[in-house]
């Protein structure tokens, strides 16, 4: 197969991690016969040094031209920074948000994965880490709350705020046409999560849902009101396969589901649009504190490589070998300084790709 991705790299460790992540795709286009075609874009601080603005309209028709994009991270030190004095819509993060939009990049996904070899650095109850979990929260990212009408004003002489929360069937039915075929993929469950109980717009999210759930009939689902599922994510998160939920919710209960993984290093993400375009990078920061001495963790970034060939190229076996790939390295006792502990043998960002390319 031919794949044509757009890189960037982007700023802070952003260049070390896709590097290895690069390394580990072509490991697997030697084994497997696959060619990867990589173009380079710039995003973020190193676009404003560059063109003066975060993103430009060519780098984004050029992401457009390829099947998907591997992104690192970007940004500075938001304090010390010279790109933090700029105007908000010059400064890194807005290059994200614009390219987020110009894509129309709706669904976002997170999976929470707990590493056996990593269970000490889960906060959880040893009896509860003891069971594991391996969960997808599924987000819906370009609706909601964060994007109703807001304004603030006085009435009355009080000063008064309001946000709208909306949602209309469309947007619904696309996220969760997503989320029931992503569940195809893994153990066919989907728990939707809402607040039914309250909110016009959960309801309307559970009958389309519910309409959504006919078209797969081996799937099975059901919903959930999200405070309980925020209680149940600490108390049994064995329980989830595919959680998907609406924009507010997803942001809480996605970062609530990382945290109890133990290592933002790990963490990989996918954000997609209707066709099998999709942006993949991992779910931590530039990480400007350890940027530029090989000791961020690559693996957030490989594993979204490996998100990539599953989404975006229908490349289930490569994606698999990806994945064992990095258990069997973490077996092993390799370890960056993030997620280091005694008896575990400590390697920089360079090698932990060369270890996880040479498990493939
Ligand atoms: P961060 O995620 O960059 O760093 C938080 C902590 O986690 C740091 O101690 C860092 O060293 C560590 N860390 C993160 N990724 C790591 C990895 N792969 N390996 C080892 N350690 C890792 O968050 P922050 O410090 O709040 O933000 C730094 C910059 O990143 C800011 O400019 C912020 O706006 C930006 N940011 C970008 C994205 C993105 O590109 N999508 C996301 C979040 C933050």
């Amino acid at each position: 197969m031919n794949c044509n991705i757009a890189v960037i790299k982007g700023d802070g460790i952003g260049p070390e991690v896709v590097t290895e992540a690069m390394k580990v795709l072509n490991a697997v286009g030697k084994k497997y016969g696959h060619t990867f075609n990589y173009e380079q874009l710039l995003m973020g601080g190193c676009s404003i040094d560059k063109h003066g603005v975060p993103l430009t309209d060519e780098a984004v028709e050029r992401a457009k031209a390829n099947d998907a994009v591997l992104l690192g991270s970007i940004g500075g030190n938001t304090q010390t920074s010279p790109w933090y004095k700029l105007p908000p819509e010059l400064r890194p993060e807005a290059g994200l948000l614009k390219i987020r939009k110009e894509l129309g990049l709706f669904a976002n996904l997170r999976p929470a994965y707990l590493y056996e070899e990593l269970k000490d650095a889960c906060p959880l109850k040893e009896e509860i880490a003891e069971k594991g979990f391996d969960m997808m929260i599924m987000r819906e990212l370009t609706g909601g709350l964060y994007f109703g009408e807001r304004k603030t004003e006085e009435v009355d002489g009080v000063m008064t705020a309001v946000d709208t929360l909306t949602y209309n069937e469309n947007e619904i039915r696309r996220i969760a046409i997503k989320a029931f075929d992503i569940a195809m993929k893994r153990r066919k469950k989907v728990t939707s999560v809402d607040k039914a109980n309250v909110l016009d717009s959960s309801r309307l999210w559970r009958k389309v849902v519910e309409e959504v759930a006919k078209d797969y009939p081996e799937v099975k689902y059901e919903h959930m009101l999200v405070d309980n599922c925020a209680m149940q994510l600490v108390k049994d998160p064995a329980q989830f396969d595919v959680v998907l939920t609406e924009n507010m919710f997803g942001d809480i209960l996605s970062d609530e589901a990382s945290m109890i993984t133990g290592s933002i290093g790990m963490l990989a993400s996918a954000s997609l649009n209707e066709t099998k375009f999709g942006m993949y990078e991992p779910s931590g920061g530039s990480a400007p504190d350890i940027a530029g001495q090989n000791k961020a963790n690559p693996i957030a970034t490989i594993l979204s490589a490996a998100m990539m060939l599953r989404y975006t190229f229908d490349l289930d076996r490569e994606a698999d070998a990806i994945e064992a790939a990095v258990k069997k390295v973490l077996e092993e006792g390799y370890r960056t300084c993030d997620i280091v502990s005694e008896g575990t043998q400590l390697v920089g960002c360079d090698k932990m790709g060369d270890l996880v390319a040479e498990r493939v």
